[in-house]
């Protein structure tokens, strides 16, 4: 019996029951195809990254005794999609049978379930037994709703894996949720946490990356990676977040500084998506941090409401809207993203920080994506598909299970509010509160309208006048819309000019 079995690269765990036994009858599969770095253009450290993680994966199962069969990028055999290099390995050798573990992606689950319908010998999906959830369970919770709620979801997934409850069942220390604790800005103390960093040679990869015609964004970075590119890596980096990031984790998980890009942020999403880590070992992780006390409880709970509630919380939400989810746009939003996203050159202090950081890096932490780019984009209106490409391009943990929720759901209320419990949206106000952007800014933080007046100040009011018949009922809303009631035609009209003056000129601003 040969059997062939397919590992994507994204799922790049070797505790994974495939290989428990090594077994000359299995032959397993590793393709770098441009299907999967052309459907948008990725960042260079996201190909590099796995690319690099791939290579190593497949090094690691050979040198355990497993039989594997790699396409290199530059293989003149390889037809650069999936299903193509499948197709070609099915009609050179007999296979009696065909697996792979579940994608995460609906694009490439249709794309496989559609090729192993007619390839001509049985074929199975398998569990990637990596989520804490089933696929459709997050829907299962609930039936018949169109709003679910994460709060709700989580408190069940605390219950369903025993995270920080005491020994009747209650949450350890009598609360569910620490969030309030846990929103200050950075005073630039306590220390950052030392650099996580592991040198690589990535030369050679990056040359045939190249040679391959492969067209990327952002910079490639020099030898030293600060993503790890195998499990034995994942796991230095989890212990090093657990001691240095952890501690601040909570009360600084909102703040955005110049001083860092990551503050105390844990990184370790480009290693859970790839499945070098298991989310379940990450958690445990935190909470026996705390149990030994090393860590508040409020950091603990911050930390795991993430990986716990919210990662699965968009999973299930992403498979249960796929594939029509993709062209949802409840403001009918369609400016095209300014140039600038792709290089930075903006005068407002804020957009320029993080979009440098991102092409610098492939990284930015998750207030950066929702409240500085994403802010802008909603209030700018910007068109949400071309924005979710630009997501899931740029992030070196950007796979679309994940991102298209995030950006179209909650950056974006593209969905009408089904994710978000309301329009992520801010002015000048909430930047300066929350980090050190607005100092040295080209733009006046405090004035609202002129040629030096922040953008965002005018913008968020225009923001609230436009779609005014679809949010004003909105509770969440009802201060917005009562300032707004307040407010004289005259100074509305103000308002209105002088947003469409910086909408017509998005590339100026
Ligand atoms: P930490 O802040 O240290 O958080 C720990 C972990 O919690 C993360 O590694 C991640 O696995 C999980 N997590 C935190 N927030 C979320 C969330 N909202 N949804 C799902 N998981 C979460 N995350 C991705 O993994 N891939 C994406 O492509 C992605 N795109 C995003 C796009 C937008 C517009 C927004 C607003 C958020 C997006 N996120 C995405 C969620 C979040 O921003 C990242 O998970 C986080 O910034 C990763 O950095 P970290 O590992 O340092 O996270």
């Amino acid at each position: 019996m040969t059997i062939l079995r397919l590992v994507l690269g994204d799922q790049l765990n070797p505790e994974h029951t495939w290989f428990h036994e090594v077994n000359d009858g299995i032959l397993y599969v590793m393709m770098e195809v441009r299907s999967e770095t052309d459907y948008v253009c990725h960042h260079a450290q996201k190909v590099l990254a796995i690319f690099a993680a791939m290579r190593d994966f497949a090094r690691h199962i050979g040198a355990k005794g497993h039989r594997i069969r790699y396409f290199h990028i530059l293989d003149p055999d390889n037809r650069q999609s999936l299903t193509s290099n499948l197709a070609l390995m099915l009609a050179t050798a007999s296979f009696q049978r065909l697996e792979w573990q579940a994608p995460d992606e609906w694009r490439i689950d249709r794309q496989l379930a559609v090729f192993t319908a007619s390839c001509g010998v049985p074929a199975g999906m398998v569990s990637s037994h990596h989520f804490l959830t089933e696929r459709h369970d997050a829907a299962a919770m609930f039936p018949g709703h169109d709003n679910w709620l994460m709060e709700t979801f989580y408190r069940a997934m605390r219950r369903r894996y025993q995270i920080l409850l005491d020994r009747n069942g209650k949450p350890e220390g009598g609360r569910w949720n620490y969030d309030h604790d846990n929103r200050k800005p950075w005073p630039r103390s306590p220390p950052l946490p030392p650099p996580w960093q592991k040198s690589h040679d990535h030369a050679q990869l990056w040359d045939d990356i190249q040679a391959s015609g492969i067209v990327t964004l952002g910079y490639p970075c020099a030898a030293d990676f600060p993503w790890p590119l195998n499990r034995q890596e994942a796991l230095e980096l989890l212990a090093h977040f657990v001691r240095y990031g952890l501690p601040h984790f909570g009360d600084y998980q909102d703040a955005m500084s110049t001083q860092s890009p990551y503050l105390y942020h844990s990184l370790l999403s480009f290693a859970m998506n790839t499945k070098m880590l298991q989310p379940l070992e990450v958690i445990k992780a935190a909470e026996d941090a705390w149990r030994t006390g090393l860590v508040s409880l409020a950091a603990v709970e911050g930390f795991i409401r993430q990986i716990l509630g919210w990662r699965e919380y968009v999973r299930g939400f992403y498979w249960a809207h796929m594939p029509d989810y993709l062209h949802t746009n409840y403001f009918e939003h369609q400016r095209p993203l300014p140039e600038w996203f792709w290089n930075g050159h903006t005068h407002m202090r804020c957009l320029s920080q993080v979009i440098h950081q991102s092409l610098d890096l492939a990284y930015a932490h998750h207030i950066q994506r929702l409240m500085v780019t994403g802010n802008f984009a909603l209030l700018a209106g910007l068109d949400p598909l071309q924005l979710h490409e630009w997501y899931l391009g740029i992030y070196i943990d950007a796979f679309e299970w994940v991102e298209m929720p995030n950006t179209l759901g909650m950056s974006q209320y593209a969905d009408g509010g089904r994710l978000a419990s309301k329009p992520y949206v801010a002015s000048a106000s909430y930047m300066h509160r929350m980090s050190d952007y607005c100092k040295g800014c080209h733009y006046d933080r405090k004035a609202r309208y002129g040629a030096t007046a922040c953008p965002l100040n005018a913008l968020y009011w225009n923001f609230h006048l436009e779609h005014q018949e679809k949010l004003s009922g909105h509770p969440r809303l009802f201060h917005v819309y009562r300032y707004l009631d307040k407010i004289d035609d005259q100074e509305k009209q103000q308002i209105r000019q002088q947003s469409a003056g910086m909408l017509a000129n998005l590339a100026d601003l």
